[in-house]
């Protein structure tokens, strides 16, 4: 019956083959590729989730988990510097997913999870380093802000709701969700206000920490398929949060203090030649866990996150390199965009310099880097694609007209 017709038509859609990625050519039909993506969807539905617990058991998890430094190696290529950072992550991410994999009957010892907490201002890198990470692994990622979240019960989102932001960056893969990776970034605005834990309990630090502590333990959480608040009759998916990876940031504005007076009350080590001594000496590198219990930090929740790591702010040879180094650095980004006109774009190397002195003078990090290079582009990506330019270069003097407007207060 297969006629020279049906072997270039989908049986089940109509598709021609020219229009489908891929055509499977059966004895008597052939099938296109979003067919088959259709139908893998109804079998999973009938069968409740079996077909794909079948084809992604956690036992069957097997990522081609990179070593370490191959890890490291790949986070050198999208983020400058914060070399400690990247050790602390490239562990923390091997030993989790070899924990993952590793089937604790064999040997009786059962590994404990390595939830990990960044340390570092605001625009250091936390996230792209998070990021970065997971896409490498080719895991389900999201992110959610810890100021956001309230106790259950209050308005706002739930802590659980963060497992549901994951479940869907996951594609409803509930196997795949239960190994992914969770981002909490300014876990530091949840702090509890002054270090009394004699304090009541406040909606949005305290019980909130409690929430988040659960989920970093491990424990089922019920979520909403779709998200959004929780409603009696709605059906619930059931995510055991043991082997996700919980990774939390934020900057901690202050806990230079803290660790300072920590560091001069100490009568032992380095530093009792007196207080002199603490300028010369990068506080940031000695946060230890009693300086986030003094920040607010519950003792539980901390212990839940025993890898601590910092990024050092972002110096101007730092934000020199973030703009010209990374494999999508923003001029790289810039330059292959204007490429797609047929124009050769390319800057000054004193252009170069005054972008970086205006991101310096900003203090926002690699962020200010952004909106400057937006504004300083806006006019030449308005122009260029109606011009005849065949090459354009940004001068010093081109700088100095676009930025002359920009103030540190409107780039947040
Ligand atoms: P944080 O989470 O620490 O506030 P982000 O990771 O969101 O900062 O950084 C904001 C942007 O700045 C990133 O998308 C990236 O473009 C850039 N950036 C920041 N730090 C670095 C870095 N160390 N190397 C490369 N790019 C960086």
């Amino acid at each position: 019956m297969a006629s020279k017709k049906s072997g270039s038509f989908c049986s089940f859609c109509g598709k021609p083959k020219e229009e489908a990625t891929m055509l499977i050519s059966g004895i008597e039909a052939n099938i296109c590729d979003a067919c088959v993506e259709q139908a893998s969807k109804i079998v999973d539905v009938e069968l409740g989730g079996v077909a794909k617990k079948r084809t992604s058991k956690e036992t069957d998890f097997k990522i081609n988990l990179p070593k370490p430094n191959e890890i490291k190696k790949h986070l050198d290529e999208y983020v400058i510097g914060q070399d400690q950072a990247k050790k602390v992550l490239a562990v923390a991410v091997y030993n989790h997913y070899k924990r993952v994999m590793h089937n604790p009957n064999n040997e009786g010892i059962e590994i404990e999870k390595s939830n990990v907490l960044m340390v570092g201002e605001t625009g250091t890198g936390k996230t792209l380093l998070v990021r970065t990470l997971a896409k490498a692994l080719k895991v389900p990622f999201c992110i959610a802000d810890a100021t956001v979240l309230t106790e259950a019960g209050y308005v706002g989102e739930d802590v659980e709701s963060v497992i549901s932001r994951l479940y869907q960056a996951s594609d409803y893969d509930l196997e795949a969700t239960q190994r992914g990776i969770v981002y909490i970034d300014e876990i530091d605005k949840i702090a509890r206000k002054g270090d009394n834990p004699s304090i009541s309990r406040d909606v949005s630090g305290e019980g909130v920490q409690q929430g988040l502590l659960k989920l970093l333990e491990g424990t089922v959480a019920n979520i909403a398929p779709e998200g959004g608040r929780k409603h009696p009759d709605q059906k619930f998916v059931k995510i055991d949060t043991r082997n996700i990876l919980f990774i939390c940031g934020g900057a901690f504005n202050g806990i230079e203090k803290l660790i300072a007076r920590r560091l001069n009350n100490s009568s032992v080590g380095f530093l009792t030649q007196g207080k002199e001594r603490i300028k010369d000496i990068n506080l940031i590198e000695q946060i230890a866990p009693t300086d986030l219990k003094s920040f607010g930090l519950i003792p539980e929740i901390i212990g839940r996150m025993p890898m601590i790591t910092f990024l050092q702010p972002l110096d101007r040879d730092a934000l020199k390199n973030i703009l010209i180094k990374p494999k999508n650095a923003l001029l790289k980004q810039y330059i292959k965009l204007m490429e797609l006109e047929g124009i050769t774009l390319d800057f000054d190397k004193k252009a170069i310099e005054l972008i970086v002195s205006k991101a310096v003078e900003f203090k926002l990090g690699a962020r200010g880097l952004r909106t400057i290079c937006e504004k300083l582009m806006l006019d030449v990506m308005f122009d260029a694609p109606s011009k005849n330019d065949k090459a354009i270069t940004i001068t010093a003097d081109m700088v100095v007209e676009k930025l002359a407007d920009l103030d540190a207060s409107k780039a947040a």
